[in-house]
């Protein structure tokens, strides 16, 4: 968990030039939620499902500008799969993005098991 928090947050931080990154916390329908929300360049549609594989990153000038290896949301995601849960992002173009993390409190057996 520390390790996706470090790594939304890290993004989150390392994209948005202007504005706010806000980090939530909650508990909904058994699943304990982190939203890490920000004021960033946002990720076009296109992009959204690309960049939780590994080594892709957005090709524009931000993601130049700041390098990364392209790695940390495909980790990310599948530490969150392997504990049961899922990771997803809500992103405008020039609005921003908002990674959501959703494990379960009670995990199932099998997932438990694998
Ligand atoms: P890295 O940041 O090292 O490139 P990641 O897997 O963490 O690798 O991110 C992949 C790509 O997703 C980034 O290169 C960037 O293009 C895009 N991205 C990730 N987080 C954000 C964000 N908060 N705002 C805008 N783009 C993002």
């Amino acid at each position: 968990m520390t390790q996706i928090l470090l790594n939304l947050a890290g993004n989150a931080v390392k994209f948005t030039e202007t504005g706010a990154v806000d980090i939530l916390a909650d508990a909904v329908d058994g699943n304990f939620e982190i939203a890490v929300r920000d004021t960033g360049p946002g990720i076009a549609s296109k992009d959204q499902a690309l960049i939780f594989e590994e080594f892709q990153q957005v090709d524009n000038s931000s993601t130049r500008q700041k390098g990364g290896t392209g790695l940390g949301l495909a980790i990310s995601k599948r530490i969150a799969e392997m504990h049961g849960g899922t990771l997803d992002v809500e992103s405008v173009i020039g609005s921003g993005s908002t990674f959501r993390l959703k494990v379960p409190i009670r995990m199932n057996e099998d997932v438990r098991a694998a």
